[in-house]
């Protein structure tokens, strides 16, 4: 499958130069991959499979906000997880139905929360005074959503600070651990026999399947003990977040959907005996691998004896990865101006984006062969976090986005997922009407 992977995305790199998607008026693009996309939808829901239990897959929206992609994502059964009233207009506008659609977010409005409800789409609310929010909006026996609370277990941080969302002073959901809070949150599910579902989320890249194993089962164990409080099953949902970290340093899937699925059969087997339903809330791991940006490399120049490959993607594309390179680093593939692999000795060179600040590199004192202009750039594994998460400066333009198949044949066809920004638009979302009465 890795294979077919990596066949498709050179054939579809070459095509792209060809169809005039990435050249010099259009020097930047994201290019998806539909059935990669697909194998991953098919893993996730393979490997999640138990007979006697409903799942829900929801992909968070975050990680590819695109309304193409979560149509396809609709067709292959999965949901959606939505933090924003966008997020949430972007899934309705996919069609998603409003079963398959929980909104997560610390700071939901009230006015988020009445639409949440009218909708009947699931909420998890984050902490006391949104519940007490929920407490005025709520008509038991008439709302039609499934509401739950979202809790920190405070299992620790990963590798990334900035994603770790399960430690012991995280923004998000109530904190297990605190002195009485496990208590307060088994009083609140008993005083509220409408709420009955549970949710945590470990955290994203960089948090070990052990940890997210970890929160789980504190859910898990929570949702037991309301459940033997309230002599009932009050609890009959438990959504587990999404988290799975991403294998950036090759095109080896690692850790599956499968791995992870496994981890908690064995160590949470009551979660999989049939009375919870399930929720997963991935995006990285169904997203990353299956894109790829395509940049053109507009100058090529040396300074202070260092090979410099100035292109046109830099932090209005890789944000999290310019600003925090140790953290978020990106394979780089060095293509010729066709799109095809370019071979060569190795040079150490950094790859720089296009924006005014010398901080804007996407790698830095990288082994590649020598980058020349008109040559390309790919940067990998970045269908996740990278097309939807754009960073407005110098005002460069969203890219395009283009979904790509490869027939039997070898004929690479494309469909526009997102079409590349224009300068009128930019000018308009820029106050370019300007005098318009406030
Ligand atoms: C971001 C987020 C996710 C998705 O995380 P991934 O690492 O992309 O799988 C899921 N649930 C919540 C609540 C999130 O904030």
């Amino acid at each position: 499958m890795n294979a077919d992977l990596v066949g498709r995305r050179g054939q579809a790199m070459r095509a792209a130069v060809e169809r005039g998607l990435i050249g010099p008026e259009e020097p930047v693009a994201g290019l998806l991959d539909l059935e990669a996309i697909r194998d991953a939808a098919a893993e996730l829901r393979k490997a999640f499979e138990t007979p006697g239990v409903e799942v829900l897959h929801s992909f968070a929206v975050k990680a590819a906000s695109l309304v193409p992609v979560l149509r396809l994502l609709a067709a292959e059964g999965v949901g959606a997880e939505v933090a924003s009233p966008g997020e949430l207009a972007i899934a309705r506008a996919a069609g998603m139905p409003v079963e398959r659609i929980v909104l997560d977010s610390p700071a939901k409005t009230p006015g988020e929360l009445r639409a949440a409800l009218a909708l009947g789409i699931a909420v998890n609310a984050d902490n006391p005074q949104e519940l007490a929010r929920l407490d005025r909006l709520v008509q038991p026996g008439e709302t039609a959503s499934s509401v739950g609370l979202r809790v920190n277990p405070q299992v620790g941080a990963g590798a990334i600070g900035s994603t770790s969302t399960a430690t012991a002073t995280s923004k998000f959901g109530f904190a297990l651990r605190d002195p009485g809070a496990e208590d307060a949150v088994v009083r609140a599910y008993l005083n509220r026999p409408w709420l009955n579902r549970l949710h945590t989320h470990t955290g994203s890249q960089g948090v070990p399947l052990h940890l997210m194993t970890d929160g789980v089962r504190a859910a898990y164990e929570l949702a037991e003990r309301i459940n033997a409080a309230a002599g009932r099953q009050q609890i009959t949902v438990i959504d587990i977040g999404g988290g799975l970290p991403v294998n950036f340093t090759s095109d080896e899937v690692r850790p599956s959907f499968r791995d992870y699925a496994d981890m908690l059969r064995a160590a949470v087997p009551g979660l999989f005996d049939g009375r919870y339903g399930l929720v997963t809330e991935f995006g990285r791991a169904l997203l990353a691998k299956p894109g790829l940006i395509l940049a053109r490399v507009e100058y090529a120049k040396s300074a202070g004896g260092r090979a410099i490959a100035i292109t046109h993607a830099g932090a209005q594309v890789a944000t999290r990865t310019v600003f925090a390179p140790d953290a978020w680093p990106l394979r780089v593939l060095a293509l010729d101006g066709k799109g095809r692999a370019k071979d060569g000795p190795a040079v150490v060179q950094d790859v720089a984006g296009p924006c005014c600040f010398a901080g804007d590199l996407v790698a830095r004192g990288r082994e590649l062969p020598l980058l020349e202009e008109g040559d390309l750039v790919a940067l990998l594994d970045t269908g996740a976090y990278y097309f939807s998460t754009h960073f407005a400066y110098n005002s460069l333009p969203r890219p395009g986005v283009y979904g790509f198949e490869v027939g039997e044949d070898g004929a690479v066809r494309f469909e526009t997922v997102r079409r590349p920004q224009t300068l009128d638009e930019l000018v308009a979302e820029s106050g370019g009407q300007a005098g318009a009465q406030a």
